[in-house]
């Protein structure tokens, strides 16, 4: 059998794991539905280094992976709609259409999904030369785009979801508390619209650097700054008309209650299974104030994702700060990764 390169997670126990360079044997087509592609380009994303710090499920033996597009090298006897050699992305997140939440339109809360079926997670991914999909996990692109590009569609589709939840005003004041990747991609999304301030929360000067390149009218240092009193000062002690949590922590959780106007909006974005608050319902009912939790993304938000690439509404050069082979996934991508030093690390198999 022909042998490929692929990163596979080994765990240890509960405490994480390793991720190993092998060559294992090229995938092939099992099911009639299957799609075989040859990955063109796949993005590091933060839950890998979760996976590999402990405390995420995914599992054992697995190539990780899960923002990827390629080529499609092969098909499998029902797939009539896709051509070998067209352009395609696939959403990981793989989703059932038929549940109540997917018939509703919620495709994020599929029940199928919940069970543990991300590609790259919990099924074989990405950071190898080839992976079989199934097709409904498939997004084909248009000829025009560059398929390093579209290494960019599955966290811009995160972020778009994000966004549309958001749904900011152009009197907003919207607040986005960490410049991590998500962050920084989630404020190029809420840039395009004309707003009445956006002010990231972000204490890594890299980071507020890259912010305040990406549009921020101001970025405030948790470390050396007063967040609320800087952020009054900046609103006329308005506060955040929206507030985004791309971080997920009980800090930022508290943060957010503390500096949400009235009738705001608080977009729970990140993820930490550890975070927790006290909310006094009186402050939401006094105010009218609305909290929503912002999960992966849809096929609609795969679309969107797909057209913002296309039509260079994004800018997709600055926010892929670093490429390496797969052969320097580990030494390279993982260090830049662990340094905090990039904002997405595009490897190429
Ligand atoms: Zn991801
Ligand atoms: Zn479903």
């Amino acid at each position: 059998m022909k042998k490929m390169l692929a990163a596979v997670f080994h765990r240890k126990g509960d405490s994480g794991g390793e991720v190993t360079l092998e060559h294992v044997d090229i995938p092939e087509i099992k099911a009639i539905d299957d799609v075989l592609i040859e990955v063109k380009a796949v993005g590091i994303c933060g839950t890998d280094m979760k996976i590999m710090e402990g405390g995420h499920p995914a599992t054992d033996n697995t190539i990780l992976g899960h923002e990827f597009c390629g080529i499609v090298k092969e098909v499998g006897e029902d797939v009539v709609d896709l051509k070998i050699g067209d352009k395609v992305v696939v959403d990981p997140n793989l989703k059932c259409g038929v549940c109540t939440p997917c018939r509703c339109g919620n495709e994020s809360q599929c029940e199928y999904l919940a069970t543990g079926q991300t590609l790259g997670v919990y099924r074989n991914g990405g950071y190898a030369k080839y992976c079989v999909v199934p097709r409904n996990a498939i997004y084909t692109l248009p000829k025009s785009i560059e398929l390093t590009e579209a290494v960019l569609v599955e966290p811009l589709s995160c972020a778009i979801h994000c966004h549309n939840l958001a749904d900011v005003k152009e009197c907003d004041n919207v607040v986005i508390l960490g410049a991590g990747s998500m962050g920084l991609i989630i404020e190029s999304v809420i840039r395009k619209h004309p707003i009445n301030q956006l002010i990231m929360v972000e204490p890594m000067q890299y980071r507020i650097e890259k912010a305040l390149d990406l549009g921020a009218d101001h970025v405030i240092n948790p470390k050396t700054e007063n967040v609320v009193n800087r952020l009054m000062e900046l609103t006329d002690g308005i506060g955040a008309n929206v507030v985004i949590d791309a971080v997920g922590i009980s800090a930022t959780f508290e943060m957010a209650l503390k500096i949400w106007a009235k009738g705001a909006k608080l977009i729970l974005f990140g993820q930490d299974s550890r975070a927790s608050g006290i909310l006094k319902p009186n402050d939401i009912v006094r105010w009218e104030r609305k909290i929503f939790g912002s999960f992966i993304s849809t096929g609609e938000d795969y679309l969107t994702a797909i057209n913002l690439i296309k039509t260079h509404s994004i800018e997709v050069n600055k926010l892929i700060t670093h490429t390496f082979p797969l052969d320097r996934l580990i030494s390279d991508g993982f260090r830049v990764m662990k340094e905090k030093k990039c904002i997405k690390v595009r490897i190429i198999p």
